[in-house]
């Protein structure tokens, strides 16, 4: 077994080390030792075992798109994502990953098209011809239609919650009671509701939980975290970044905190490397986001998710990956499990195999 996993260290990273001293792990934040970090303490005293998670993963935001079919308004002008995403082109960028299942969350289409990308994604699940099982729709919770809209996607065993990005020119919208409603009869049909805002706007997310105990929320994206918040000058120079970061690191930490409070919250550890400079950043500048949202959530309430292809602003899925599993590589494997597949496959009742 461990024989395997250096393997596999070996290949994927040539010269990551396997061991790390217990100062370092010190510096990392507070791996528990499952029983194969123990034994390893054991036998050498100071040292510990990095592990590489190497098991299955269940990626709780994959994005597909034919622009044929759906208009994207905010796709157009970007070199990198104004194309199509297949399932085949997503199989690629897996390919090797241990990806076995991906819930879809969509993709800010026209309103217009709202039920016609939900159509098409219960089509894809129910299709099996990838590993797509479960899908996060698009909706207008404030919307009069939406109670009929909902109740009639909701009968499907695919769809699993609903996302409405919080728009610019209307950040009063979940505070608005109408809104509010929406989102507790999402509680009320067994649904989630996923929270994607600017990191600035933390607070209005908590209050927006505060009014829906009964509803779960996925908190996406660590929050929208912004990496250059937490890079020194030193770093920001090597790395040659001269924009301001969105927002500060204690006005982050604080929104982390108060989303944590409540029981019926879990955050998506994804989205984040869409925002570092491509082929000029490294695990070390994304630990920070990842590791604060492991610790205040804890092992239970957080879940992988690739973003995909919207991380290839700044990565691709496969760098992505190797990045998330080099930071909880201290880490027991069974937290690993848990944040790359357990928690993916409970939150969203999905069956394993
Ligand atoms: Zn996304």
């Amino acid at each position: 077994m461990r024989q395997s996993r250096r393997a596999w260290i070996k290949e994927g990273f040539g010269q990551i080390v396997c061991i790390t001293t217990a100062s370092a792990m010190a510096q990392g934040l507070g791996a528990q030792g499952g029983p194969f970090e123990s034994a390893q303490a054991e036998s050498t005293g100071q040292a510990r075992e990095r592990t590489l998670y190497s098991g299955p993963i269940v990626d709780t935001h994959q994005h597909l798109w034919d622009l044929s079919r759906l208009k994207l308004p905010w796709v157009r002008g970007s070199t990198k994502l104004e194309r199509n995403f297949t399932v085949a082109d997503y199989l690629d960028a897996t390919r090797g990953l241990g990806v076995e299942k991906a819930v879809y969350v969509e993709v800010a289409v026209d309103d217009s098209q709202l039920a016609e990308e939900a159509e098409l994604i219960i089509e894809l699940c129910a299709a099996r011809s990838g590993p797509t099982v479960a899908a996060v729709i698009g909706g207008r919770p404030a919307s009069p239609e939406f109670g009929q809209y909902i109740r009639r996607f909701a009968q499907s065993p695919f769809v699993k919650g609903v996302r409405q990005l919080l728009p610019a020119s209307e950040q009063d919208l979940w505070d608005r009671p109408e809104f509010i409603r929406g989102i507790q009869l999402l509680g009320e049909l067994g649904l989630c509701f996923e929270l994607c805002m600017p990191p600035t706007k933390l607070a209005l997310a908590d209050r927006l939980v505060s009014r829906c105990p009964q509803t779960r929320f996925v908190l996406d994206h660590c929050g929208n975290a912004d990496p250059v918040a937490f890079m020194s000058k030193t770093r920001l120079r090597e790395v040659k970044i001269d924009r301001p970061p969105q927002h500060s690191v204690y006005e982050w930490r604080k929104g982390i905190e108060a989303l944590a409070s409540h029981p019926n919250v879990v955050c998506k550890i994804s989205g984040i490397v869409a925002r570092v400079p491509e082929g000029r950043w490294s695990a070390d500048d994304l630990a920070p986001i990842v590791n604060n949202c492991l610790e205040v959530f804890g092992e239970d309430r957080v879940m992988f998710g690739s973003d995909w292809p919207v991380c290839l602003l700044g990565a691709s899925l496969r760098e992505w990956v190797e990045a998330l599993r080099q930071i909880v590589a201290d880490r027991p494997v069974s937290f690993q499990r848990k944040l790359f597949y357990e928690n993916a496959l409970r939150f969203y009742g999905l069956s394993t195999g």
